[in-house]
């Protein structure tokens, strides 16, 4: 029966990620299965709005037909629909099904796919999958065609029949199995997948040494033919003598893994070597930006400090509703910042990721702002700005699967800092964020913003509790 399973090409997104994923997503699995997330659920809802929108708009141009099953998609092209939309495609010789969102008539009398995408390119493999699959179904020499979300147009041609080959070659072998394949633990792709509850206990009962943290999944079977199959025995092993295997070289490296080992069994906490960080007056720093702003540009709707005293009334923001008002934004960032370079002589502004250094730079590109004295000096040689990940990659080695800002300041044994909504998170406050863009009532609207406000207050508090937890190293 598993034999006979037919290849969709919605299974490319899970395809592209992990193996194990797309079986389970075609043979659902007894045990625990996360719900869908509140910010994928977003996504999902954001892409049926923009699927609408252009139904919408090749609606105003052309007469579109619903297709209801295969055999009417096949009769609406011989009558020669313009727009047939939600067509069924099958092919029951190959075991193919697929539901291209639009198939538009071209001059030629030959149907063209089309998908409405919220992706802002179609770099995606798995946009290039999807369109490259309906072509082949439909013997098609057109090329198709992405409705990109920023309200763009791409095309997808021969150049993705490689990889379309590649996903139906081993979406074939992995359906072919009765047993979900076994994969390497990834914690980036793992932590976030729905089977999550059902891979990790197995992949620890395993000792499988890629759930330690800097363990590459290339360098992971050499490790085994050198004879450390397990957590336990990488732990164990003295680091001079691993031998050099890819994505695993030098001494360094090798002893920075047997004590990240060592730490994750054991809890303890190891210093690589003394260090200190800038001293001056401390200012912390969080960005939040909405990465399914609808122009494609990222928007970010909150700049937020805190500065001394550190206290409740502490916390200052640059706030946006939209990217009408984004240049505002920035200049009242820019503003916040001059007024603590004013007002501290010795500033440092610390934040947790190379990511507010990125969209610093950003800004000053998209408001052609380089010369602007605020942005010079943050961008400048005698920069404020510290990255606070840097000394804590650098120097110490903790007992985490992960070194996100959450990861450090949630543990209990380390700096301890819980949040105050338990559920927040970078991808909570996109969710809340949209649902303060749509919501009309004022007092609900005020309600969500303050608790977006409240969750980056909590991020800049955790970097001021983790700067304090490093001094008293
Ligand atoms: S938890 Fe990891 S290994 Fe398991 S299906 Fe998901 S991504 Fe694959």
């Amino acid at each position: 029966m598993v034999k006979n399973h037919y290849i969709k090409p919605s299974d490319a997104k899970s395809w592209a990620s992990c193996a194990r994923r797309v079986w389970f997503d075609n043979f659902p699995p007894d045990g625990p299965v996360a719900d869908i997330a509140a910010f994928d659920q977003l996504i999902i809802d954001q892409g049926l709005t923009h699927e609408k929108a252009v139904l919408g708009q090749l609606s105003e141009n052309y007469t579109v037909h619903e297709a209801q099953s295969v055999d009417h998609t096949k009769q609406l092209m011989v009558e020669g629909a313009e727009i047939i939309y939600q067509a069924h495609l099958e092919s029951p010789e190959e075991r193919l099904i697929g539901y291209p969102d639009f198939l538009i008539r071209h001059e030629t009398g030959e149907y063209q796919p089309a998908d409405a995408k919220l992706s802002r390119s179609d770099e995606k493999k798995e946009i290039q999958v999807q369109l490259g699959f309906y072509r082949r179904m439909l013997g098609s020499t057109l090329s198709g065609i992405v409705f990109l979300g920023n309200g763009e147009q791409t095309e997808i041609g021969d150049e993705a029949n490689p990889l379309v080959n590649q996903f139906i070659t081993e979406m074939r072998n992995v359906l072919g199995n009765d047993e979900p394949p076994l994969v390497r633990y990834s914690h980036s792709k793992c932590k976030i997948c729905p089977y999550n509850q059902i891979c990790k206990p197995d992949f620890e009962e395993r000792g499988e040494i890629t759930l330690v943290y800097g363990v590459d999944s290339r360098a992971a079977p050499h490790l085994e033919k050198a004879g450390i199959t397990t957590v336990k025995q990488l732990a164990d092993t003295a680091p001079e003598t691993i031998p050099d295997v890819p994505y695993l070289k030098g001494y360094e490296k090798k002893q920075k893994i047997v004590l990240q080992t060592q730490s994750w069994l054991t809890g303890k906490v190891f210093k690589l070597k003394d260090f200190e960080l800038p001293s001056g007056t401390w200012i912390h720093f969080d960005v939040e930006d909405n990465p399914l702003e609808i122009s494609g540009q990222k928007h970010v709707y909150l700049w937020g400090f805190l500065k001394p005293d550190y206290g409740s009334d502490a916390f200052e923001y640059s706030w946006t509703d939209t990217m009408d008002e984004d240049r505002a934004g920035w200049k009242e960032f820019l503003s916040l910042v001059a007024k603590y370079r004013d007002e501290y002589q010795d500033l440092v502004i610390a934040h947790y990721s190379p990511h507010e250094v990125t969209t610093i730079k950003e800004y000053a590109k998209r408001y052609d702002m380089f010369d602007h004295p605020i942005v010079e000096w943050l961008l400048g040689d005698s920069t404020p700005l510290y990255d606070l990940k840097k000394p804590v990659l650098d120097n110490l080695v903790l007992p985490l699967q992960g070194y996100g800002l959450k990861d450090i300041c949630k543990h209990k044994n380390l700096v301890n800092f819980q949040w105050e909504d338990e559920e927040s998170g970078s991808q909570w406050s996109v969710v809340q964020f949209a649902r303060f863009l749509e919501e009309r009532d004022p007092v609900k609207r005020e309600k969500l913003k303050k608790a977006i406000l409240g969750y980056n207050r909590d991020d800049v508090l955790a970097t001021r509790k983790l700067e304090e937890w490093l001094k008293g190293m």
